[in-house]
């Protein structure tokens, strides 16, 4: 274990305590920031929020981006456009960061946990065909859960770490039960499946620019799809959904104050604009990494087949609990920050009664995956 130790400090270039992932501000955050706060416009108001919006409906592929407050919030949103209503069921992984959950949960939905794949972490096609097989059917064009009776709307698989999921075949399974397929990209913001963006393979997707993802304006979150109606309603609901006028207030739904305000957006173009130079480095890290993990008989995770991935947070995958729990006890005892994967939704309090789907391959990763420091190296 000494070794390991030894290396992050050697790869980190520091002595002191290494942490799982910290930001980078490198390029123009300070000069947009003053601009912001120069301008007055650090509110509702503001030409970086339009500009962020342009810029990363560019860089993703899609045809609209709506900047939000954080990724729950996107989140939340996606799953309303999804036509996701009180007591309808959306299908997910167990293995996911909570706010995929509480997001479905802030509708009064119910989550229903399939499976994950080993390789790729994300959401199994095969375990997702198996459940709907055994347990759904059509009726007047709808997916009907023959369980519980209740509708499933949609299903939201993540891109764990950035490692892109199966997300085509989940597509098609999708399409063919017709569910709405809303992306949880969260952590993977510069991964593509087959040379196509994460986030842009459902209706709708969710993107995080929380402290820790490769890209942060502090909090932020975005929504993309290439649906003009469902763009217009996400700003308009994420916006009070006030209608446009000189001075009036009118407001014609209830709705939600989940804007991105514009000094965040001013650090997040900013950011944008860095993102092919982290995803470099964080390439050469993975590579490192990969090289000396091996070497020492250390499975490290890798990019999947047919894709590319940002290398968000580094992971590998250890023999059992056993050396999970000692290799977490080791690096933090020695100021190499590294954690464990989440704890698997369907064991928390509040998702323990959920319907799910044999989870062997998410109990087995929960046991031991572990991520280790991944920040971009200067
Ligand atoms: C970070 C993250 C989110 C969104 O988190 P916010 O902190 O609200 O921006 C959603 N899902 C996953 C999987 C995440 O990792």
């Amino acid at each position: 274990m000494q070794n390991i130790v030894n290396f992050i400090k050697q790869t980190f270039k520091t002595n002191e305590f290494i942490p799982l992932h910290e930001p980078r501000f490198i390029g123009n955050e300070k000069k947009y920031l003053n601009d912001c706060i120069d301008s007055t416009f650090v509110s509702s108001v503001g030409k970086y929020v339009d500009t962020f919006e342009k810029e990363f409906a560019k860089t993703v592929g899609s045809k609209y981006a709506i900047a939000t407050v954080n990724g729950t919030a996107a989140l939340h949103i996606s799953l309303i456009l999804a036509n996701v209503k009180t007591d309808n069921e959306v299908i997910t992984q167990p293995l996911t960061f909570i706010a995929t959950c509480n997001a479905i949960s802030y509708i009064g939905a119910k989550p229903i946990f399939v499976d994950v794949d080993l390789d790729t972490m994300g959401l199994s096609p095969d375990s997702l065909k198996n459940f709907l097989e055994q347990n759904c059917e059509i009726i007047n064009n709808q997916c009907v859960n023959k369980t519980t009776k209740k509708l499933i709307k949609a299903c939201i698989p993540m891109h764990t770490f950035g490692h892109p999921c199966r997300i085509e075949e989940i597509k098609n399974i999708c399409d063919i039960w017709n569910i709405t397929l809303v992306e949880d990209g969260a952590e993977s913001l510069g991964s593509f499946y087959k040379h196509k963006h994460t986030g842009t393979f459902g209706k709708i997707g969710a993107f995080s620019f929380n402290g820790n993802k490769i890209i942060t304006s502090g909090g932020g979150g975005v929504i993309v799809t290439d649906d003009e109606v469902l763009a217009k309603r996400a700003k308009h609901i994420t916006t009070t959904a006030k209608i446009p006028h000189p001075y009036e207030y009118v407001h014609d739904e209830i709705a939600y104050n989940y804007r991105l305000p514009n000094i965040n957006a001013a650090l997040l173009v900013a950011q944008l604009e860095q993102l092919e130079k982290f995803l470099a480095l964080k390439r050469d890290l993975a590579v490192k990494y990969e090289e000396f993990f091996t070497s020492n008989k250390i499975d490290f995770i890798t990019e999947p087949k047919d894709s590319k991935s940002n290398y968000w947070l580094q992971a590998v995958l250890l023999e059992d609990l056993k050396q999970k729990d000692e290799f977490l006890e080791f690096t933090n005892k020695n100021g190499v920050m590294t954690r464990p994967i989440w704890k698997l939704m369907n064991e928390l309090e509040m998702y323990k009664d959920c319907q799910k789907a044999d989870l062997k391959n998410a109990k087995y990763l929960e046991e031991r995956v572990v991520n280790i420091p991944s920040s971009v190296i200067l």
